[in-house]
């Protein structure tokens, strides 16, 4: 998820792979470190914190005649943020170093086997169970070696090998995660992402799942992860570094709306099996407790609180479990009543919100069970819950939430099949589930293919001064989600409403023109939604409905404008329901000319109170 950057040539190769790093700084980051041949096998350089800290120990520590490297800045998703735990990662005997992005999934079991043949581990992380599968596996040919080792693993993977018997060579992999390799005279480069390339080369190779490279100083030898050679083209990069850094995206915010359908599949991997049965590491341990709960309350603030007033009916819907969600900054002033056999779940991106983080503490100094859904591995919530389940959505830059939001629903819905399972949940219903959320990465990149009608809509917003988002049951919480997108980016008046609502006061804001943006799939309260749009459309509201298709050919006038997206289980619709609002907000507010990446007044993690 994070940044690789390796070097060999003629050239030094330190200042090379501390300027790649530092042009994947922006991509978040928590620790780093380095691996350079040294007198005695290989010399390995790390510092938590920023990147400032690791050029310093550098400095200090070694001698920059090196020719070959490799580098990373890591975004923890096993184990804190720790010196330990950055990479590279060796092995028992110090020859192998490896730097990875990704997950590896079935590293406790690899770890337990590899204990038990005599491997010492020095750190928590998934990745340094390769370093010693390596050394397990090793023969005179590295990339066999890597492939060798490679086998036995499960999940994703962006990868750099270097070994202190292979001096003038380094293997790279490719699953999942980007590997994409620099070709300059007489010097062969390889990153994660090609910001990081660009200072040196623009001329580049990019592996393709299930391919492994072996790079010299002269060029590189592409194959598959089988050994069959494969053949591939060089590209130059026509970009600028500042577009490189966003993909070829003109913002983050959009570029990281493209990168849901990814987020939703690391949100699932190794979680949730297509018959619908679940893992949740965390939750094994608390399985006897989880059993005995009466009641869970939530706390979160912004997006993640809108996220969770979905994730409680899911969970009300599937576990039958009551479930209440609070503001937490309402929570910790409001004297809430705390009974016993209550679960509270904390639900922060960042995992530093300070008034999450009061609430939390609050709770359980009264004695509840915590728990919490958090993005950033080792931050003080997740350290200071009794379980927590990691969303794994890599680092989000853009302040309004985009892809966060969309994991937290999708883990809350894997925490709610846990649950339903527990509590007699029928099997194929928790299968169908599975398969709904299998197809959802495809669906997404359906609906962000809607652009231009988007685009469209965004037009006619951006010439308003209020919008009023509706929707009901598991949409309601989207419609107050899609109108704080929109407050955020556009700095439009915009209000989210139970459709149900409108009746009870806020009809009276409508007149000639007034926009109303409803959440109308065609599901159980599709008939009510449509009821809501006819009334405001008679009072002269011109109304935008975001739809599937059986609800389009039901809507008829009732939607002056109707953009269709896929129909999926009722519990997965929402998850993508919110994408067109996502991008109505971001193209309001590129139309208005706005700075879509740093709103005003806002800031990514709010860490005071
Ligand atoms: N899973 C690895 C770790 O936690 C890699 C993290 C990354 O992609 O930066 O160390």
């Amino acid at each position: 998820m994070c940044g690789i950057v390796g070097y060999i040539g003629t050239r030094p190769a330190l200042p090379i792979l501390i300027r790649g790093l530092r042009s994947l700084e922006y991509r978040g980051y928590d620790s780093a470190g380095v691996a350079t041949p040294g007198t005695d096998g290989l010399r390995i350089v790390k510092a938590s914190g920023r990147l400032d800290r690791l050029i310093e120990r550098v400095e200090q520590t070694v001698d920059d005649t090196a020719t070959i490297g490799i580098a990373h800045t890591r975004w923890a998703t096993h184990g804190p943020p720790t010196e330990a735990n950055a990479h590279p990662h060796a092995d028992c005997s110090g020859a192998v170093a490896v730097v990875h992005n990704g997950i590896i999934e079935n590293f406790s079991e690899l770890k337990l086997w590899l204990e038990k043949s005599g491997h010492r581990f020095v750190s928590e992380t998934d990745t340094e169970v390769l370093a010693h599968l390596i050394e397990e596996y090793h023969e005179n040919d590295l990339s066999a070696s890597v492939r060798a080792a490679l086998r036995h693993l499960r999940g994703t993977y962006g990868l750099a090998v270097m070994h202190a018997a292979h001096p003038r060579e380094i293997v790279v992999a490719r699953l999942g995660s980007p590997i994409v390799i620099g070709i300059g005279t007489g010097e062969t480069l390889v990153a994660s992402d090609p910001s990081a390339l660009v200072g040196t080369t623009r001329n580049v190779m990019y592996l393709d799942d299930g391919e492994m490279a072996r790079l010299d100083a002269s060029g590189v030898q592409v194959t598959t992860l089988q050994a069959a050679p494969v053949e591939k083209a060089l590209q130059e990069i026509q970009w600028t570094e500042k577009e490189i850094e966003k993909g070829g995206f003109a913002h983050y915010m959009l570029k990281e709306m493209h990168e849901q359908p990814e987020t939703v599949r690391s949100a699932l991997r190794g979680r949730l099996a297509s018959d619908g049965g679940v893992t949740l590491g965390a939750f094994s341990d608390l399985r006897a407790a989880l059993k005995d709960m009466r009641r869970i309350q939530i706390i979160a603030c912004g997006s993640a609180y809108y996220a969770s007033l979905v994730g409680a009916q899911m969970i009300e819907r599937l576990a039958r479990i009551p479930v209440s969600v609070d503001l937490a900054s309402e929570y910790r002033y409001r004297e809430p009543v705390m009974p016993s056999r209550t679960a509270l779940l904390a639900v922060s991106q960042s995992g530093e919100t300070a008034d999450t983080l009061a609430a939390l503490r609050l709770a359980k100094n009264a004695g509840l069970m915590t728990m919490g859904i958090v993005n950033a591995v080792g931050s003080t919530i997740a350290r200071e819950v009794d379980a927590g389940i990691y969303n794994h959505a890599g680092p989000e830059i853009g302040v309004a939430s985009t892809k966060a939001f969309v994991s937290q629903l999708s883990v809350f819905l894997v925490f709610a099949l846990a649950l339903g399972r527990e509590r007699g949940l029928p099997p194929d219903e928790a299968e169908r589930i599975a398969k709904a959320l299998e197809l959802l990465p495809m669906q997404i990149e359906r609906v962000l293919r809607s652009r231009d009608q988007v685009a469209e809509w965004a037009s006619q917003l951006s010439e308003k001064r209020h919008v009023m988002y509706l929707g009901r049951t598991l949409h309601y919480p989207i419609a107050l989600e899609g109108a704080l997108k929109l407050k955020e980016v556009s700095y439009l008046h915009a209000e989210g409403y139970a459709s149900g609502e409108m009746k009870h006061g806020p009809i009276a804001m409508v007149e000639a023109g007034f926009p109303v943006v409803a959440l109308a799939p065609h599901d159980a309260v599709f008939e009510k939604v449509k009821n809501n749009l006819e009334e405001v459309r008679a009072r002269g509201a011109k109304t935008f409905a975001v739809t599937t298709p059986e609800g389009l050919r039901t809507l008829g006038r009732a939607a002056d404008n109707a953009l269709e997206i896929p129909t999926t289980h009722p519990l997965v619709q929402p998850i993508l329901s919110v994408i067109p609002l996502q991008m109505l907000a971001y193209e309001t507010a590129v139309a208005k000319g706005l700075d879509v990446d740093k709103p005003r007044n806002l800031a990514k993690s709010v860490t005071v109170e």
